[in-house]
């Protein structure tokens, strides 16, 4: 569950970037977040996963209230939100199945769990057969793919995805949608900022549209909007 309540956020440069935003997000949903350049969508779904803090207001994920989450707790918090990026993140000098292990690493899981799991999404996302290839070697869809299996290695309750689709053609781009798709109907909740209109009013869900940092519609199914 994710919950915002009367939050705003003031960069120190002075620019107000979210101004009063109110939204409850349930577990399970999958949401479009729409809207011009420079409406605060990146900066809404950055608060969720404390890469940004608010200036002010209640934020709370997955029942853990950010504004009492003590330093040291951000990882844990991190590691129940997989965030996938438009530029993938990948890092070069590992291979595909080392990027996706590095979260299990970090956490100290053992090495037979590591390749289980490794292996298990890297299947899902139909990428095995390339586990030993670095980025460079990948196309831009397969590379989305290896991040988005590196986001739910560790079967996080949310996803969050920031122009997942944004340097991908449009067969890729969808692809890479049935897999979103298919990882919202095993349960974990997916928060996606979208300047893909096409995918918005045909794979049809809800749509939270942000302008000037304030929500201005919120609709089930709903359409992109007027925005280019
Ligand atoms: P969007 O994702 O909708 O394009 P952003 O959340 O990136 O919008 O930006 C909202 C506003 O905040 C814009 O005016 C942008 O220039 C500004 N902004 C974003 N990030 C920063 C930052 N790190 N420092 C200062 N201003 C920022
Ligand atoms: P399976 O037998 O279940 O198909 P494999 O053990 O053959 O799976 O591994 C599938 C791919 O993952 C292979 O390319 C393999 O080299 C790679 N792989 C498996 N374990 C590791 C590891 N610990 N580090 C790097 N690559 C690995």
């Amino acid at each position: 569950m994710i919950e915002m309540s009367e939050v705003y956020k003031t960069y120190p440069n002075g620019v107000l970037a979210i101004n009063g935003l109110d939204i409850m997000i349930n577990q399970g949903e999958f949401v479009y977040v729409v809207g011009p350049s420079g409406a605060g969508k990146s900066t809404f779904i950055k608060m969720m996963y404390r890469e940004e803090k608010p200036s002010s207001g209640k934020i709370i994920i997955n029942g853990v209230d950010l504004s009492k989450l003590k330093e040291n707790k951000v990882p844990m918090l991190r590691r129940s939100i997989g965030v996938v990026f438009q530029d993938f993140k990948l890092l070069p000098k590992l291979t595909v199945f080392e990027n996706v292990a590095f979260a299990l690493e970090v956490i100290g899981e053992n090495q037979k769990n590591i390749k289980k799991r490794v292996l298990d999404v890297l299947d899902l996302v139909q990428l095995k057969h390339k586990a030993r290839f670095f980025p460079n070697e990948l196309s831009g869809g397969e590379q989305q793919r290896v991040s988005i299996a590196r986001s739910i290695v560790n079967n996080p309750a949310v996803m969050i995805a920031d122009e997942p689709t944004g340097n991908l053609d449009p067969d890729t781009s969808w692809e890479i949608m049935h897999l979103f798709e298919e990882i919202n109907n095993r349960g974990t909740t997916i928060v996606m900022a979208t300047h893909n209109r096409e995918i918005v009013n045909t794979l049809k869900k809800r749509v939270i549209a942000v302008e000037d940092g304030k929500i201005v519609r919120d609709e089930a199914r709903g359409e992109y909007g007027l925005y280019d």
